[in-house]
């Protein structure tokens, strides 16, 4: 997908995003799209919305504080037009569920079915990806989709993008297939 693209969708998302927050928030404040933009363009920040257990007041603290532009994620870290545009179609996805995070035995179940997966595997190394390993104390990514295996399964909306061997139509969490 071009740059062009990627800043389209990253607008698009981070609307969509805002909107969920400012609705889940109600009278107690708004989070513009263009705060959300610069946290997931500040390696910080990004690092601490990747922390599944934060309440919402916590997290609007950390986009609605100051960004440190000397800090932005920089090409090369990945690429940062896709890190932008991935993190935050899943935030809104994860926004629409009021923050929900997986119950205990189904967060088990799908750290278990990672572990004994083929791709998962260390993250390599790179800033973004130390960054928020610090974080979610664990450097283990999903091949397949580059995601940090710890929080994408903690929070509700997290997916599995790999088809089960055996179960048509469910993932490798037996979970259905996005
Ligand atoms: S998310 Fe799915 S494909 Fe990725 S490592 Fe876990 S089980 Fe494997």
């Amino acid at each position: 997908m071009s740059t062009k693209n990627h800043l389209h969708e990253n607008i698009h998302n981070s609307r969509l995003a805002s909107e969920t927050l400012d609705y889940i928030l109600g009278e107690d404040g708004t989070v513009s799209w263009e705060e959300l933009i610069a946290s997931f363009n500040d390696p910080d920040k990004l690092a601490l919305l990747y922390d599944p257990g934060r309440s919402v007041d916590e997290i609007k603290d950390i986009i609605t504080s100051d960004a440190d532009s000397s800090k932005e994620i920089h090409a090369g870290d990945l690429s940062s037009p896709q890190i932008v545009a991935k993190g935050l179609a899943a935030f809104w996805k994860w926004a629409k569920t009021g923050f929900e995070l997986a119950e205990p035995a189904q967060y088990e179940a799908r750290i278990n079915a990672c572990t004994n997966c083929e791709y998962y595997r260390d993250a390599p190394d790179m800033p973004i990806y130390r960054l928020v390993s610090k974080v979610t104390k664990s450097n283990k990514i999903c091949g397949v989709c580059g995601c940090m295996v710890e929080k994408k399964a903690r929070i509700i909306s997290g997916t599995c993008p790999a088809a089960h061997q055996a179960q048509p139509g469910l993932s490798r969490w037996e979970e259905p297939l996005d």
